[in-house]
């Protein structure tokens, strides 16, 4: 048993019998630590209140090898995103991203850039003017940080570069032919072999540029990102695929904000 320290992001919550919860943090150094709370819903618990979901803080906890369950021995809150929690669209995604993360297995993988990820997004949430644009930011370099990031630059299939839309060509007629997606092979099919996967559907070219300006745009930059409908319709739909094929999982949380935002 080893004494750890480490920062966290409380991406899950779950009730144990009457006092006691348990917390799944997601850390930089060891991916997700799953760990109880013994006694937490007493009044009189040393950690009441700061191990809510979305807080973000230094955790100390005793390591046991093998064992799914850790102990926490304390948890000293940084930022509890305050500005996030009082509004129910930033909140309602901020649950979602959280779910995202937990849905990939990560126990004892070091991964300090999907942590960074999660931070600095909780931190951009609050001020997002385009809170559905900001979410697909987060799910396009998630599946990078993941390793599951699509290729859309080159056929899948082939290698051949496929073209992207430069601003000439970026018109009516270039959007209407529009680029394969291939969620099975992840990522883009050139107009020579989009019939490989029957499965494939088409984006606009825009749609493919954007993707591209999301995944390697930093949070300061999001703001300054005009999507059309049609941009937020595609890009939803491929990464929603993309992310339900990788984690095997339908996440409640999008579920939530497809039926009520
Ligand atoms: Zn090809």
């Amino acid at each position: 048993m080893a004494a750890q320290k480490t920062q966290a992001i409380v991406i899950r919550t779950f009730p144990l019998q009457e006092f006691h919860k348990i917390i799944t943090f997601y850390t930089p150094d060891f991916g997700k630590v799953k760990a109880v709370a013994y006694g937490i819903k007493s009044p009189k618990s040393r950690l009441a209140g700061s191990l809510e979901l979305l807080n973000y803080g230094t955790l100390l906890f005793q390591h046991r090898e093998n064992r799914e369950l850790q102990n926490i021995t304390d948890f000293s809150l940084l930022n509890g995103f305050d500005a996030i929690r009082s509004d129910f669209t930033r909140i309602t995604y901020g649950c979602y991203f959280a779910e995202l993360v937990d849905s990939i297995a990560s126990e004892g993988i070091a991964n300090p850039e999907t942590f960074d990820l999660l931070r600095t997004t909780y931190q951009f949430l609050a001020q997002a003017d385009d809170i559905p644009l900001l979410a697909r930011g987060f799910e396009i370099k998630f599946l990078d940080c993941a390793g599951y990031g699509p290729e859309l630059s080159r056929c899948v299939h082939c290698g051949v570069t496929v073209k992207g839309a430069s601003l000439e060509e970026n018109s009516e007629a270039t959007n209407r032919l529009g680029v394969a997606f291939s969620v099975r092979y992840g990522g883009v099919l050139c107009s020579d072999c989009k019939n490989r996967d029957g499965a494939a559907f088409t984006i606009a070219h825009g749609s493919c540029e954007l993707l591209k300006m999301l995944r390697k745009s930093e949070w300061e930059r999001f703001n300054r990102i005009r999507a059309s409908s049609r941009n937020h319709k595609e890009l939803k739909r491929l990464l929603g695929n993309f992310i339900e094929y990788h984690t095997e999982r339908n996440l409640k949380s999008l579920k939530f904000i497809e039926n009520v935002l």
